[in-house]
């Protein structure tokens, strides 16, 4: 599931491939696009991307924008020539140029919409800060007062933005911290590893082209199936279920 270093890596695509375009139109299919909304963007330049958490925004020259959620399995490639659309394409930007965007997802749980105000839909949609940059002032602000179980606390898009399952669990094992532990139970120390695990990993990662193959020897993630071993002291790799998911976590590194 594309969580924020994916969805930056997209975007950082974006930006090398269809920054300066023109749009000649937009086709596909419900529900990864909803035709009755979508106005005629033909003639419209992209003049920027941008992301918050895991929403991908493309801006238009109109001052409105296009706006992305990758759902379970999205993707965007770049079409030039006569090449066909690629597997489970389910919508296509068109440019001028004849060149063409496409939006894979076998899943069908990802979205292209229009919208016209970016920072309005951050609003409306509730999102905490994006997660790559938060700085620690602001992760004790919004951690104050708060019960929650620190994985939960991660996952929940409303306070932070763009971490996902996969992630939460490396932030929460290179901070030393159980996924279970409530925030309240976390000193101002704990609280402050963790907003510096956060910006490390999710920061690794995106440098990493959010490749798994790249990722420091030392992270959890390649580890995170039954039978594994802590890549750190070598105990067997733990696991609970949080909010329907498997979290997983060392039982000797993680207090
Ligand atoms: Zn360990």
């Amino acid at each position: 599931m594309p969580e924020l270093p994916e969805v930056e890596t997209i975007r950082r695509y974006l930006d090398r491939t269809v920054f300066n375009r023109t749009i000649a139109g937009i086709s596909g299919f419900a529900p990864t696009i909803d035709p009755e909304h979508l106005p005629p963007l033909s003639d419209r330049t992209i003049t920027a991307t941008s992301r918050h958490g895991k929403y991908l925004f493309v801006d238009l020259d109109s001052g409105s924008s296009l706006v992305l959620h990758f759902g379970m399995t999205g993707d965007l490639l770049l079409i030039t020539g006569y090449d066909s659309d690629p597997p489970y394409t389910r919508a296509v930007v068109s440019f001028s140029d004849g060149s063409r965007l496409a939006f894979t997802d076998s899943r069908r749980f990802g979205r292209l919409r229009w919208i016209p105000d970016r920072k309005a839909f951050i609003v409306e949609r509730r999102l905490g800060p994006d997660a790559l940059t938060i700085s620690r002032e602001t992760f004790l602000t919004i951690t104050a007062g708060s019960h929650q179980r620190v994985k939960m606390f991660l996952l929940d898009q409303h306070r932070i933005a763009g971490i996902g399952n996969i992630y939460a669990d490396e932030i929460l094992f290179q901070a030393g911290i159980r996924p279970l532990r409530s925030l309240h139970d976390l000193d101002p120390i704990r609280l402050s590893l963790l907003a510096a695990a956060i910006v490390y990993v999710l920061t690794t990662a995106v440098d990493r082209a959010a490749d798994f193959d790249r990722y420091p020897a030392n992270w959890l993630i390649p580890h995170r199936s039954p039978g594994e071993r802590c890549p750190c002291c070598g105990e067997p790799v733990s696991r609970v279920m949080v909010a329907g998911r498997y979290a997983y976590f060392c039982p000797s590194c993680q207090k």
